[in-house]
């Protein structure tokens, strides 16, 4: 164990200083990373009034030896790094040393500590920043830190904070967190004396996650793993069932430490653009491995900044993994039917419903929710380690949707991902069409129902040669054996006329028709005609908005009118003749993603025979 020391002037001018209190989420925050930096295997948090009132961390970690005791108050007093050289290999959490004398100085604090050295722990208690007392006491290893009544002193504080709810919110998103990323650790946590959830400590992150997020977040997760050069990209990102309406649930660590990065958070978002809908978010609780020297921790008092020194290595990884990732069948959902409840699954629903109300509590963080007191929540770790008992044997079946969920979870197939086949589709076995839309196959070595959307595969795959024709810069056009005459303001036709160059890259040649007329005798190869049309006046509208000539290179405008020429491109209702359907199977594999259309819905589904059998109740 390294002993606490007050840093000097030199190393504490080089460590941008901050103020580290806000809000109850910080204090939990700074008494959190104390504990995880203390080796300590499990840690509860608890907190009243949404930690203005009390906030109550205790770890089974190292302790503190009661000869330092009165340091850890001190400014600038820590175990955890000594010299220049050190700030280069930060490995702990924290490393100021100032969380402790700032948490002091604004509430009321007590340490109640013992080392597993010392035969008797110690109390130390502070008012407003100054020492009251350190006194013997009994105690278990490990550390408790108490803080009560934050801010009391300071009005000025008190009313900067916000409502209980959304203090409550802060609270749970820093242990979610943290919990999500410690998971050797057993994060227990515990609001308004209700326990909220404990984490299992098992090293498995989906588990981790399961408990803090629910089945829906968890259960729809595919597993990223990719080294590049020495940097090494590891987590858990949503698959195509779930996203988020919002970056809330974006998880990103630099060497276990959670981090605000836009960065990192438009390189997912990139990667998932073309498969998620607009305005949809992946899931990810991702985590990069890098060497604290490629890194500058260190320019935000919180630490929850960093910047990476190579940023172009980084991007560079992510579009590399996940272009891996999406190469993988296994990114196709899978879809779990669920048969009609009979009646003795009623009170099973019930109660799985109620477990799931909390867990969506948990997801959302929205605690108006009421959580049902009659029933309590049941975490892993109390599962497996109580399952010899009775009592619980029988309360767990009467939880056995929701353990069975869990065990799918953990199950999860992307534990078995493979590489997709290049002959991926082309090899199924073709069954046949159902309502003119839906392709049905049999996966034979997965034992799998595969289920195609017909059009949604169509458009992508117009859509997937259309823009790589774009990105080659070679649209194929076709000579229209009949131009094409269309009407319009002579003022509409100067401006395409003088785009003639930019829209000939898009394959359309023009002429001038005389008064109100332009002809068009050369369009995209890929298209009907009437599409090819209804691209081109798209196109016109975009000029006459942005009415310049350097719009069309815009690239983003043009594919979100190539997605509508797509759309419009295929036709509803076909019933395809067995040459066809194998043609656009084989046209699949040829995809970089045949998973999703280009407004990011799902394309293909995969049906478990077991989930099909449930359906017969077999
Ligand atoms: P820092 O974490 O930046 O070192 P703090 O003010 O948070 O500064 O803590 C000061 C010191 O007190 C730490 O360096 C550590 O030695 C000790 N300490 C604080 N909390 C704990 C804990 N829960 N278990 C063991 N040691 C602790
Ligand atoms: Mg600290």
């Amino acid at each position: 164990m390294r002993t606490i020391k007050k840093l000097d002037d030199a190393l504490i001018s080089k460590i941008a200083a901050g103020e580290v209190v806000e809000n109850p989420a910080s204090v939990v925050k700074e008494l959190l990373e104390n504990s995880i930096d203390s080796g300590a295997s499990s840690i509860t948090v608890e907190i009243e009034k949404a930690g203005k009132k009390l906030i109550r961390v205790t770890d089974n970690g190292s302790g503190i030896p009661g000869s330092e005791l009165h340091l850890a108050f001190e400014r600038h007093a820590t175990s955890k790094l000594y010299n220049e050289n050190d700030l280069f290999q930060i490995k702990s959490l924290g490393f100021r040393g100032e969380a402790l004398a700032s948490i002091a100085a604004v509430s009321e604090l007590e340490i109640t500590t013992k080392t597993a050295q010392s035969d008797l722990g110690k109390r130390a208690t502070m008012l407003n920043g100054g020492l009251i007392e350190i006194s013997d006491i009994g105690a278990k290893d490990g550390t408790t830190v108490i803080c009560r009544n934050l801010f009391n002193k300071i009005p000025a504080r008190l009313n900067f904070l916000k409502s209980d709810t959304i203090e409550t919110n802060r609270v749970i998103d820093v242990v979610n967190r943290l919990a999500s990323a410690q998971n050797h650790i057993s994060f227990k946590l515990i609001s308004e004396r209700k326990h909220i959830y404990t984490t299992p400590g098992n090293m498995n992150l989906l588990d981790t996650v399961y408990s803090i997020h629910g089945k829906v977040i968890a259960g729809n997760l595919a597993r990223i793993d990719y080294f590049h050069r020495d940097i090494h990209l590891h987590g858990l990102v949503s698959n195509l069932h779930n996203s988020h309406s919002n970056r809330s649930m974006q998880y990103f660590y630099v060497n276990k430490r959670w981090i605000k990065s836009p960065f990192l958070s438009e390189l997912l978002n990139g990667s998932f653009f073309h498969i998620l809908e607009k305005r949809r978010y992946p899931v990810s609780f991702l985590f990069i491995d890098i060497h604290p020297s490629s890194i500058d921790i260190n320019i935000s008092p919180n630490k929850t900044e960093i910047k990476f020194k190579d940023e172009k290595s980084v991007s560079d990884m992510f579009k590399a993994a996940f272009s891996k990732l999406m190469e993988n069948h296994s990114w196709i959902p899978e879809e779990k039917i669920h048969p009609r409840p009979n009646a003795s699954d009623l009170k099973m629903h019930k109660e799985q419903s109620i477990l799931e109300k909390q867990n969506s509590y948990l997801g959302s963080g929205d605690p108006s929710t009421k959580i049902n007191e009659n029933v309590s929540p049941v975490s892993f770790a109390e599962m497996e380690s109580d399952y010899s008992n009775d009592d619980v044997q029988s309360s767990l079946q009467a939880l056995l949707p929701f353990n069975s969920i869990y065990e799918e979870c953990v199950k999860n197939p992307i534990e078995t991902q493979e590489t997709r086949k290049r002959e991926y589709f082309k090899d199924l076995l073709l069954i046949g069409q159902v309502f003119d839309s839906y392709i049905i196959c049999e996966d034979p070595s997965t034992n799998e129902m595969i289920l195609i959307d017909q059009h949604a595969a169509h458009e992508k795959i117009i859509y997937e040669s259309f823009v790589n024709q774009l990105k080659d810069k070679a649209i194929l056009s076709q000579v229209l054996i009949q131009p094409f005459a269309l009407n319009m303001p002579e003022t509409e036709k100067t401006l395409l006329l003088a785009s003639e160059r930019a829209l000939s890259s898009l394959g359309f040649e023009i002429d001038d028709f005389g008064p109100n007329m332009l002809l068009v005798r050369e369009a995209p190869s890929i298209f009907p005609m009437q599409t090819s049309i209804s691209f081109l006046e798209e196109l016109k509208d975009m000029l006459l908005k942005t009415s310049a000539v350097d719009s069309m290179k815009s690239e983003e405008m043009i594919y979100s009118i190539a997605v509508k020429a797509c759309h419009s491109a295929i036709k509803a209702n076909d019933r395809l003749v067995k040459i066809e359907i194998e043609s656009l199977l084989s046209d699949m594999d040829d995809l970089n993603n045949p998973y999703t259309c280009p407004h990011g819905r799902p394309t293909v589904v995969r049906i478990g025979r077991a989930e099909i059998e449930k359906y017969f109740n077999r």
